[in-house]
């Protein structure tokens, strides 16, 4: 940890050539640098860099607004694979928690719990249910994806290898249907464009001609999401 006037950084040393400096998905700011560079040189970095980061925390700030903030009350409702589903809280459950139609169960004693089991739930949904997405759309786009991964990505929704493998933070099992496909063929227009260029994005379009909507609705409420 390194504190700089008033803002705390965590430190992550690597092998990498440079200092970048990020604002993390839940908001705290992040600091990889390589391994030769001193803490007291990388405080001078962020002392440069301050007007930066207020602004960006700032604008994270604003942006998780819209999160929704969780309380793991019977009634709430969380959307699993697109689909919305109410939380049902009850003692009378064999498994702590479960998917049962459009109700997500969880057993009473397991409450404190909750956020890890919902996390494992999210993946597990997610190996079992995007294959199909993924199918749906690649077969439509003319491509062929490598293997698929769902597991905690650092500060992204999703990667395309340069051998086309896909990668899937578990938390977009938890966004709406239309933002999910966006993800989705976002990536895997990844496949024919490494690039966000013009090609790309009518890749996209041709088969989302909504996916703005999308984009725009994870800009707005992505930021600061996980359940
Ligand atoms: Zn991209």
């Amino acid at each position: 940890m390194l504190k700089v006037a008033d803002v705390e950084c965590t430190v992550l040393r690597s092998a990498r050539r440079s200092v970048a400096i990020f604002i993390e998905r839940d908001g705290s700011v992040s600091i990889r640098a390589p391994q030769a560079v001193s803490d007291e040189q990388l405080a001078k970095v962020v002392e440069k860099k301050l007007p930066w980061i207020y602004r960006n925390v700032a604008l994270w700030r604003e942006l998780n607004r819209n999160a929704p903030n969780r309380e793991f009350v019977s009634g709430e409702s969380f959307y699993v694979a697109g689909q919305p589903c109410i939380l049902d809280v009850r003692d009378d459950t064999p498994e702590p928690l479960s998917l049962m139609g459009d109700r997500l169960v969880l057993k009473r004693s397991h409450l404190p719990k909750a956020e890890e089991l919902l996390r494992a739930l999210y993946r597990k949904i997610g190996y079992e249910r995007l294959p199909s997405i993924i199918e749906r759309f690649a077969s439509r786009m003319g491509v062929a994806p490598g293997r698929l991964r769902v597991w905690e990505l650092q500060n992204r929704w999703a990667s395309c290898s340069d051998c086309g493998n896909l990668n899937f933070h578990w938390k977009v099992m938890s966004l709406p249907g239309d933002v999910l496909e966006y993800l989705v063929v976002h990536e895997l227009a990844h496949i024919k464009h490494r690039n966000h260029t013009k090609e790309f994005w009518s890749e996209v379009e041709k088969v989302l001609p909504r996916w703005e909507l999308a984009a725009s609705w994870l800009r707005d409420n992505g930021a600061g999401r996980s359940f």
